[in-house]
């Protein structure tokens, strides 16, 4: 990672406790206010401070907040000024990645916090709109440096601020929805991979839309294609991401499910949009009551499955370990209701954006639905976030977002 050469200025500084340094040096950019044995009294919530190991060698350079449980933020291993010129490099690193991992792409998010060493740090490029999320006091406080980077790098039409999220208040920071530059009037057309989607940028679910599904609706679509004239069901559509890309592909009828009134209103304009509008139709509904209503048989009735293809890509249930049991018998039922909904021969693809429960837990309680409804499942696909949204292993908050494609095999 090269950055600018500027010397540091001196920092107040701040001491590891022994052992604690081993995860910065693997890349973790977090220290938790248990693990910091000095800290130099003249620090302020929001200032740069020096990281140093117990035998004071240094670490780094980050951001302090007495407030939050993460007392640091690791910016930088190096000794450099974080300047306007550090930012900017930064967030040019950063895009060269999606332009090397996902050329083609016009809307993606250009920065991923800790993905991309900025923790506290997200912008969501989307066309000629910027938005930006800063979720550290250290890095709210710099937004001016982080604005005047970004209209350099991308001399972006409009830049929003979306900062309303929980983790703030941990921070100390209220929260901040507005323009911080230029004009929005009204929602932005998004192209995903060819198709148009029509995002309101200042109130949609994330920033806007779930960019990081972006290469899973390509590759989804792909899969669903190979059936030619494909009967589809996307549960949770939202804008209706994996139902328009579905229709293109070739399905010939496509029906999302949403409990949000203005998704399904969206998602609608965006078929019509898109010239799809024949073929893709969007219904409000509750999906659990949806997929029970539609798996209910009189006693000695069999139930006839009527889909080529499900797709089940519901929001995280599990806001923390504790709510891990309840999730997975959420996503259980799910599995087991769409598995009856499925011919033979039919595709599954589901998706799990729950951080606390892994790949393996998440195929486990597949199989148990898939062992419940006696089907055999074949795995023809395995699902990741989209390129903008990098891994690194080191930080395993960075992965969140894990999926499968199914066959259904009998
Ligand atoms: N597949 C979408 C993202 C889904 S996000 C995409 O690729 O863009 C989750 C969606 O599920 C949200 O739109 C939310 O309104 C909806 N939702 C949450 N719980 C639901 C439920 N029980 N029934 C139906 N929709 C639900």
């Amino acid at each position: 990672m090269s950055t600018s050469a500027t010397p540091t200025p001196a920092l107040p500084i701040v001491i590891l406790k022994p052992r604690e340094a081993d995860r910065v040096v693997a890349g973790h950019p977090w220290i938790y206010a248990g693990s910091v044995m000095y800290a130099a009294p003249t620090i302020k919530d929001g200032d740069l401070v020096e990281l140093r190991d117990h035998r004071k060698h240094w670490l780094g350079v980050g951001l302090f907040n007495s407030q939050s449980k993460i007392q640091v933020r690791l910016l930088t291993p190096e000794h450099v000024e974080v300047n306007l010129a550090f930012f900017e490099e930064r967030i040019r690193a950063a895009l060269a990645l999606r332009q090397r991992h996902f050329p083609g792409a016009t809307s993606f998010r250009v920065v991923n916090a800790e993905s991309d060493f900025l923790s506290g740090l997200i912008v969501d490029k989307y066309e000629d709109v910027l938005v930006v999320q800063t979720s550290a006091l250290g890095m709210d406080q710099r937004k001016p440096l982080i604005v005047a980077a970004l209209k350099t790098i991308f001399q972006p039409r409009t830049i929003v601020e979306r900062n309303e999220m929980a983790s703030r208040k941990f921070e100390g920071l209220p929260d901040a929805n507005g323009i911080l530059e230029g004009q929005l009037d009204g929602p932005v057309t998004v192209n995903l991979n060819g198709l148009k989607f029509e995002t309101d940028l200042s109130a949609g679910h994330k920033t806007g839309l779930y960019l990081d599904q972006q290469a899973n609706y390509q590759r989804t679509a792909e899969l669903i294609a190979l059936n030619p004239n494909a009967s589809v069901l996307d549960c949770f559509s939202f804008l209706g991401g994996f139902a328009l890309h579905a229709g293109r592909a070739g399905a010939a009828r496509v029906h999302g499910l949403d409990q949000s009134a203005d998704a399904i209103a969206a998602a609608t304009r965006n078929a019509a949009a898109n010239g799809l509008a024949e073929k893709c139709t969007f219904e409000q509904a509750n999906v659990f009551d949806w997929l029970k209503s539609q798996t209910a048989v009189a006693p000695h009735e069999k139930l006839v499955p009527k889909f080529d293809a499900v797709i089940l890509d519901p929001p995280s249930f599990t806001r923390n370990r504790g709510s891990v049991p309840d999730a997975l018998r959420g996503y259980k039922e799910i599995h087991l209701r769409a598995l009856k909904l499925l011919k033979p021969g039919g595709l599954l693809a589901t998706f799990c954006c729950s951080h606390h429960v892994d790949s393996a837990t998440f195929q486990d309680v597949i199989l148990s639905a898939a062992f419940d409804t006696r089907r055999v499942l074949r795995r023809v696909a395995t699902f990741g976030q989209s390129p903008d949204h990098p891994v690194i292993p080191s930080i395993p908050e960075t992965e969140y977002l894990k999926g499968f494609a199914f066959e259904v095999v009998r």
